[in-house]
Parts: structure tokens; C-alpha cells; sequence
């Protein structure tokens, strides 16, 4: 069977609703205000990815930077929130949502781990610290705080955690209100194929 260079063949048609899923999500993310920021939730997504792809990040690691939030969005109701700052536990209800749909597990991982960069950087560095925003200092609290030392020697065991550290990186960085990226549309091939390969 033969493709082409912008649409990727896929064996399971199932991997296109999945696609389509995810990309409604996110679109539907435009008209979120991104917890206390100055841009969507879609905004602060794909500023985030497009971060990954200028670092020439591998294509997993895109498209965590793409999802990170993901839980966000996806959350029922009635999930428990943060205050006026997202929602509870979200890189775990994103990392269950994306592993169900048959992301590959590296992605999920990410995503599942940037709460935890987070937490570790803090401790690491109090320059860090200071440097987050308001709203990411609030929900540092509700995400409990800085590490310990013992969480910290469990971090550095991850296998992912230098990809944890600079999905964080691009995580803080976007949020500029006056930058403009690729959209969303751009990203759908890349889904295609993570998802089709699964
Ligand atoms: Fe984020």
C-alpha cells in the first residue's frame, strides 16, 4: 500500500478516531484560559511542542510536550480541582486517558512524570523556584511541594528523567502571549503514526 508524504498509512481505522479525538480535545483547549496564564490551554500546548520540535526533540517527546496537560481537559466534573488552578492530579488522569487510547508508553510516561520534574527541580534549585510563575507556585503546593531527598534519588532512577527535565523546560517557557506557532493540524500525522504503530 502506498502513502504519501503528508498522510502516513494506517492499517487500524481505529487510529484515525483516536486522532480525531485528541485533536478535538485540544481544540476544544482554545477556548480554556491556561490556569491564571496569558494563553489557551491550546495555545500553551502547542507552544510547548513547537518548543520540543525546535530543540529537535524525537517525536515522542513532541508530542508529550503536545499533551502534557492533557488531564486538564480531560477530567470528568466532578474530578477534584486545585482551587481556581486545574485539576488534581492531572498528569496522572492525562497519562490514563492517553495510555488508553494507545499512546506509547514513553509519551505516557512523560506526561505522567512533568508534576514530578517540577517538584524535583524545586528542590534542587531555589532560583527555580522563584522563577516559576504565580499560578505554578500555587499548585506546587497542592502538588506537594518541593522533593525530598528521598523522592529526588527516585527521580534520577527514571529511566526518562533528562526527557522529564526538558519537557519541563519547554513546559515554563510556554506561555507568551505574543508568540506565534504551527497549529494544531500539523501535528495530526505525527499522531497518526504513533497511534497506528500501537
Ligand atoms: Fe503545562
Amino acid at each position: 500500500m502506498s502513502t504519501t508524504p503528508d498522510e502516513p498509512r494506517v492499517d487500524d481505522p481505529r487510529a484515525d478516531d483516536r486522532v480525531d479525538e485528541i485533536l478535538a480535545l485540544l481544540e476544544r483547549a482554545g477556548e480554556v484560559d491556561y490556569i491564571g496564564e496569558g494563553v489557551s490551554q491550546l495555545v500553551h500546548a502547542l507552544q510547548a511542542a513547537d518548543l520540543a520540535r525546535r530543540a529537535a526533540a524525537d517525536d515522542e517527546a513532541v508530542l508529550a510536550a503536545l499533551l502534557h496537560d492533557v488531564g486538564h481537559l480531560c477530567a470528568g466534573p466532578d474530578a477534584p480541582r486545585m482551587g481556581g488552578v486545574g485539576v488534581m492530579c492531572h498528569e496522572e488522569i492525562g497519562a490514563a486517558y492517553l495510555v488508553r487510547l494507545g499512546l506509547p508508553q514513553r509519551v505516557t510516561e512523560l506526561v505522567r512524570g512533568h508534576v514530578a520534574a517540577k517538584r524535583y527541580l524545586v528542590s534542587r534549585d531555589s532560583g527555580y523556584l522563584r522563577r516559576l510563575s504565580d499560578a505554578s507556585r500555587v499548585t506546587l503546593n497542592h502538588q506537594g511541594g518541593p522533593m525530598s531527598p528521598a523522592e529526588r534519588h527516585v527521580f534520577e532512577s527514571l529511566p526518562h528523567h533528562e526527557d522529564l527535565l526538558r519537557l519541563r523546560s519547554w513546559d515554563e517557557h510556554a506561555k507568551d502571549p505574543s508568540r506565534s506557532v504551527p497549529d494544531l493540524a500539523s501535528y495530526r500525522s505525527l499522531l497518526r503514526i504513533c497511534l497506528a504503530e500501537r
